[in-house]
Protein backbone atom coordinates (compact mmCIF):
# COMPACT_ATOMS: atom_id res chain seq x y z
CA UNK A 1 0.00 0.00 0.00
CA UNK A 2 1.49 3.49 -1.26
CA UNK A 3 2.20 5.48 1.97
CA UNK A 4 0.96 9.30 1.36
CA UNK A 5 4.04 11.37 2.21
CA UNK A 6 3.96 13.67 5.24
CA UNK A 7 3.93 17.18 2.36
CA UNK A 8 0.85 15.24 0.65
CA UNK A 9 -1.01 14.82 3.44
CA UNK A 10 -0.73 18.16 4.79
CA UNK A 11 -1.78 19.16 1.22
CA UNK A 12 -5.11 18.13 1.79
CA UNK A 13 -7.80 20.73 1.50
CA UNK A 14 -9.55 21.88 4.69
CA UNK A 15 -13.23 21.58 2.83
CA UNK A 16 -12.05 17.85 2.50
CA UNK A 17 -11.42 17.20 6.15
CA UNK A 18 -14.15 18.93 7.21
CA UNK A 19 -16.33 16.59 5.28
CA UNK A 20 -15.26 13.77 6.95
CA UNK A 21 -15.39 15.03 10.85
CA UNK A 22 -19.24 16.65 11.01
CA UNK A 23 -18.94 16.80 14.68
CA UNK A 24 -23.09 15.63 14.33
CA UNK A 25 -21.85 12.06 12.30
CA UNK A 26 -20.84 10.19 15.74
CA UNK A 27 -24.59 10.05 17.29
CA UNK A 28 -26.95 8.08 14.11
CA UNK A 29 -26.08 4.69 13.40
CA UNK A 30 -24.86 3.62 10.12
CA UNK A 31 -27.50 1.64 7.91
CA UNK A 32 -26.86 -0.45 5.21
CA UNK A 33 -27.90 2.55 3.01
CA UNK A 34 -26.01 4.75 4.81
CA UNK A 35 -21.68 5.77 5.03
CA UNK A 36 -20.08 2.48 6.42
CA UNK A 37 -17.41 5.28 8.84
CA UNK A 38 -18.08 7.98 11.00
CA UNK A 39 -15.25 9.12 12.56
CA UNK A 40 -14.60 12.70 14.11
CA UNK A 41 -12.29 14.60 16.14
CA UNK A 42 -13.74 14.56 19.90
CA UNK A 43 -12.71 18.41 20.62
CA UNK A 44 -12.48 20.88 17.87
CA UNK A 45 -10.03 22.50 17.31
CA UNK A 46 -8.66 25.42 15.29
CA UNK A 47 -8.17 23.56 12.00
CA UNK A 48 -11.17 22.05 12.69
CA UNK A 49 -9.10 18.08 12.21
CA UNK A 50 -7.50 15.49 13.87
CA UNK A 51 -4.19 16.33 15.82
CA UNK A 52 -1.23 15.14 17.45
CA UNK A 53 -2.59 14.35 20.98
CA UNK A 54 -5.97 14.13 19.51
CA UNK A 55 -9.08 11.47 20.67
CA UNK A 56 -11.55 11.04 17.66
CA UNK A 57 -14.73 9.03 17.97
CA UNK A 58 -16.22 6.74 15.24
CA UNK A 59 -18.89 4.28 14.51
CA UNK A 60 -19.18 1.65 12.24
CA UNK A 61 -21.94 -1.23 11.70
CA UNK A 62 -21.78 -3.50 14.99
CA UNK A 63 -19.34 -6.33 14.18
CA UNK A 64 -17.15 -4.65 11.91
CA UNK A 65 -13.64 -4.74 11.96
CA UNK A 66 -11.76 -1.66 12.00
CA UNK A 67 -7.68 -1.22 11.79
CA UNK A 68 -5.73 1.74 12.56
CA UNK A 69 -2.40 1.73 10.45
CA UNK A 70 -2.61 -1.93 10.60
CA UNK A 71 -3.55 -2.41 13.94
CA UNK A 72 -7.11 -4.05 15.25
CA UNK A 73 -9.21 -1.52 17.13
CA UNK A 74 -12.00 -2.73 18.95
CA UNK A 75 -15.52 -2.24 18.24
CA UNK A 76 -18.11 -1.67 21.38
CA UNK A 77 -21.08 -3.91 20.46
CA UNK A 78 -22.70 -0.91 19.50
CA UNK A 79 -20.38 -0.04 16.77
CA UNK A 80 -18.75 2.80 19.03
CA UNK A 81 -14.90 2.69 18.49
CA UNK A 82 -12.39 5.27 19.94
CA UNK A 83 -8.76 6.35 18.74
CA UNK A 84 -5.92 8.37 19.56
CA UNK A 85 -3.35 9.86 18.29
CA UNK A 86 0.21 10.14 19.98
CA UNK A 87 2.27 13.79 20.20
CA UNK A 88 4.18 12.64 17.29
CA UNK A 89 2.03 10.86 15.30
CA UNK A 90 2.56 11.12 12.16
CA UNK A 91 1.09 13.54 9.71
CA UNK A 92 -1.21 10.81 7.71
CA UNK A 93 -3.06 8.12 9.24
CA UNK A 94 -5.08 5.39 7.81
CA UNK A 95 -7.93 4.01 8.88
CA UNK A 96 -9.38 0.51 7.38
CA UNK A 97 -12.94 -0.72 7.88
CA UNK A 98 -14.50 -4.18 6.97
CA UNK A 99 -18.31 -4.70 7.81
CA UNK A 100 -20.18 -8.01 8.26
CA UNK A 101 -21.68 -7.47 4.88
CA UNK A 102 -18.62 -7.24 3.48
CA UNK A 103 -18.11 -3.29 2.48
CA UNK A 104 -14.97 -2.28 3.11
CA UNK A 105 -14.04 1.60 3.37
CA UNK A 106 -10.42 2.60 3.88
CA UNK A 107 -10.22 6.60 5.02
CA UNK A 108 -6.91 8.27 4.87
CA UNK A 109 -7.10 10.71 7.78
CA UNK A 110 -4.57 13.96 8.20
CA UNK A 111 -3.22 14.51 11.39
CA UNK A 112 -2.14 18.06 12.19
CA UNK A 113 1.23 18.53 13.74
CA UNK A 114 1.50 20.82 16.88
CA UNK A 115 4.35 23.11 18.32
CA UNK A 116 5.48 21.95 22.00
CA UNK A 117 6.56 24.03 24.50
CA UNK A 118 10.01 23.52 26.28
CA UNK A 119 9.27 23.35 30.35
CA UNK A 120 12.66 23.52 32.72
CA UNK A 121 11.83 22.99 36.36
CA UNK A 122 14.89 23.34 38.81
CA UNK A 123 14.94 22.80 42.04
CA UNK A 124 13.53 18.88 42.33
CA UNK A 125 15.21 16.13 44.84
CA UNK A 126 17.50 14.83 43.06
CA UNK A 127 17.05 11.20 44.16
CA UNK A 128 13.72 12.25 42.00
CA UNK A 129 15.71 13.10 39.15
CA UNK A 130 18.33 10.27 39.40
CA UNK A 131 16.87 7.44 41.70
CA UNK A 132 19.12 4.89 43.11
CA UNK A 133 18.40 1.36 42.07
CA UNK A 134 16.02 0.27 45.08
CA UNK A 135 13.96 2.76 43.83
CA UNK A 136 14.37 1.96 40.05
CA UNK A 137 13.18 -1.15 41.43
CA UNK A 138 9.79 0.50 42.50
CA UNK A 139 9.36 2.20 39.62
CA UNK A 140 9.61 -0.53 37.16
CA UNK A 141 7.14 -2.73 39.30
CA UNK A 142 4.71 0.30 39.22
CA UNK A 143 5.60 0.94 35.59
CA UNK A 144 4.97 -2.77 34.63
CA UNK A 145 1.13 -2.14 36.36
CA UNK A 146 0.87 0.49 34.86
CA UNK A 147 1.25 -1.15 31.29
CA UNK A 148 -1.19 -4.07 31.93
CA UNK A 149 -4.31 -1.18 33.13
CA UNK A 150 -3.31 0.14 29.61
CA UNK A 151 -4.11 -2.43 27.59
CA UNK A 152 -7.89 -2.54 29.34
CA UNK A 153 -10.26 -2.29 26.43
CA UNK A 154 -13.33 -2.23 28.14
CA UNK A 155 -16.89 -1.90 26.24
CA UNK A 156 -18.15 1.20 29.01
CA UNK A 157 -19.92 3.94 27.20
CA UNK A 158 -18.18 7.04 29.12
CA UNK A 159 -15.48 7.60 26.22
CA UNK A 160 -17.58 9.57 24.30
CA UNK A 161 -20.31 11.09 26.61
CA UNK A 162 -17.72 14.63 27.02
CA UNK A 163 -15.50 14.78 29.60
CA UNK A 164 -15.51 18.13 32.47
CA UNK A 165 -12.68 20.09 34.21
CA UNK A 166 -11.79 17.94 37.26
CA UNK A 167 -10.47 20.82 38.78
CA UNK A 168 -10.68 24.46 38.99
CA UNK A 169 -7.20 26.65 39.26
CA UNK A 170 -4.33 27.50 36.97
CA UNK A 171 -2.57 25.94 34.37
CA UNK A 172 0.74 25.20 35.12
CA UNK A 173 1.72 22.83 32.65
CA UNK A 174 0.53 21.65 29.14
CA UNK A 175 1.07 18.31 27.22
CA UNK A 176 3.74 17.75 25.33
CA UNK A 177 6.26 19.87 26.90
CA UNK A 178 10.06 18.61 26.39
CA UNK A 179 10.85 18.49 30.46
CA UNK A 180 14.59 19.82 31.11
CA UNK A 181 15.05 18.28 35.01
CA UNK A 182 17.62 19.82 37.09
CA UNK A 183 19.32 20.22 33.50
CA UNK A 184 18.71 17.14 32.50
CA UNK A 185 16.47 16.43 29.19
CA UNK A 186 13.36 14.00 30.19
CA UNK A 187 10.83 12.70 28.88
CA UNK A 188 7.68 15.24 27.80
CA UNK A 189 5.13 16.60 30.20
CA UNK A 190 2.57 13.61 28.77
CA UNK A 191 -0.17 15.15 31.18
CA UNK A 192 -1.86 18.72 32.05
CA UNK A 193 -1.49 20.56 35.52
CA UNK A 194 -3.52 22.32 37.07
CA UNK A 195 -2.06 24.58 40.50
CA UNK A 196 -4.90 24.77 43.59
CA UNK A 197 -4.48 24.82 46.90
CA UNK A 198 -3.61 21.12 48.90
CA UNK A 199 -7.40 20.26 49.73
CA UNK A 200 -8.89 21.64 46.37
CA UNK A 201 -11.11 18.56 44.87
CA UNK A 202 -10.52 16.75 42.26
CA UNK A 203 -13.34 14.95 40.29
CA UNK A 204 -13.41 12.55 37.86
CA UNK A 205 -13.67 14.18 34.10
CA UNK A 206 -15.77 11.02 32.90
CA UNK A 207 -18.12 8.65 34.23
CA UNK A 208 -16.19 5.07 34.47
CA UNK A 209 -14.61 2.60 36.94
CA UNK A 210 -11.27 3.02 39.29
CA UNK A 211 -8.74 0.81 37.53
CA UNK A 212 -6.29 1.98 40.46
CA UNK A 213 -6.10 3.95 43.60
CA UNK A 214 -2.56 3.93 44.95
CA UNK A 215 0.62 5.68 46.19
CA UNK A 216 3.05 5.71 43.76
CA UNK A 217 7.00 6.49 43.42
CA UNK A 218 6.45 9.47 41.08
CA UNK A 219 2.86 9.96 40.79
CA UNK A 220 2.08 10.09 44.75
CA UNK A 221 -1.42 9.16 45.68
CA UNK A 222 -2.89 8.37 42.31
CA UNK A 223 -6.13 7.60 40.97
CA UNK A 224 -6.77 5.99 37.53
CA UNK A 225 -10.47 5.70 35.99
CA UNK A 226 -11.14 3.68 32.91
CA UNK A 227 -14.09 5.42 30.58
CA UNK A 228 -14.15 2.73 27.91
CA UNK A 229 -12.26 1.48 24.50
CA UNK A 230 -9.18 1.74 26.19
CA UNK A 231 -9.80 5.79 27.14
CA UNK A 232 -8.55 6.03 30.72
CA UNK A 233 -7.45 9.36 32.67
CA UNK A 234 -5.30 9.89 35.63
CA UNK A 235 -5.15 12.07 38.54
CA UNK A 236 -1.97 12.38 40.08
CA UNK A 237 -0.20 14.16 43.44
CA UNK A 238 -3.78 13.75 45.21
CA UNK A 239 -3.18 14.82 49.49
CA UNK A 240 -6.07 12.02 49.67
CA UNK A 241 -8.42 9.86 47.63
CA UNK A 242 -11.85 8.94 47.81
CA UNK A 243 -12.35 6.16 46.03
CA UNK A 244 -10.81 2.53 45.79
CA UNK A 245 -10.13 0.67 43.19
CA UNK A 246 -12.45 -1.58 41.25
CA UNK A 247 -15.20 1.68 42.40
CA UNK A 248 -17.74 2.80 39.59
CA UNK A 249 -17.75 6.76 39.65
CA UNK A 250 -20.26 9.26 37.87
CA UNK A 251 -18.82 12.12 35.68
CA UNK A 252 -18.09 15.24 38.47
CA UNK A 253 -17.46 12.96 41.15
CA UNK A 254 -15.10 13.73 44.03
CA UNK A 255 -11.84 11.24 43.44
CA UNK A 256 -10.04 13.11 46.32
CA UNK A 257 -7.77 16.63 46.39
CA UNK A 258 -5.01 18.28 45.19
CA UNK A 259 -2.07 17.84 46.98
CA UNK A 260 1.90 17.17 46.17
CA UNK A 261 2.43 13.99 46.78
CA UNK A 262 5.49 12.20 44.56
CA UNK A 263 7.61 14.30 42.27
CA UNK A 264 5.86 17.43 42.44
CA UNK A 265 7.37 21.11 43.38
CA UNK A 266 4.25 22.29 44.98
CA UNK A 267 0.49 21.25 45.12
CA UNK A 268 -1.10 20.74 41.65
CA UNK A 269 -3.39 17.87 39.96
CA UNK A 270 -1.60 16.34 37.10
CA UNK A 271 -4.25 15.24 34.62
CA UNK A 272 -3.30 12.16 32.36
CA UNK A 273 -5.34 10.66 29.30
CA UNK A 274 -4.63 7.75 27.51
CA UNK A 275 -6.12 5.95 24.56
CA UNK A 276 -4.52 2.64 25.58
CA UNK A 277 -0.80 2.99 25.41
CA UNK A 278 -0.61 6.54 23.87
CA UNK A 279 -0.97 9.54 25.97
CA UNK A 280 -3.66 12.20 24.87
CA UNK A 281 -3.66 15.73 25.55
CA UNK A 282 -6.82 16.17 27.69
CA UNK A 283 -6.58 19.91 27.22
CA UNK A 284 -9.20 19.97 24.20
CA UNK A 285 -11.47 17.92 25.61
CA UNK A 286 -12.63 19.55 28.31
CA UNK A 287 -14.75 22.61 28.27
CA UNK A 288 -13.57 26.31 27.14
CA UNK A 289 -13.24 28.03 30.42
ZN1 LIG B 1 2.15 17.10 35.27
Amino acid sequence: MPRLTRRTALALPIGLLAACAGREGVTAAPSAAGPLLEIAPAAATAAGGFSQGGLALGRVPPGSRVTLDGRPVRVGPDGRFAIGFGRDADADARLAVTAPDGRSEIRALAVLKREWQVQRINGLPQAMVSPDARQLARINRERARIAEIRKLDSDMPHFAEGFIWPAQGRISGVFGSQRILNGEPRTPHFGLDIAAPTGTPVKAMGGGRVVLADDLYFTGNTVMVDHGRGVVSLYAHLSRMDVQSDEAVARGQVLGAIGATGRATGPHLHLGLHWLATPLDPQPLLPAA
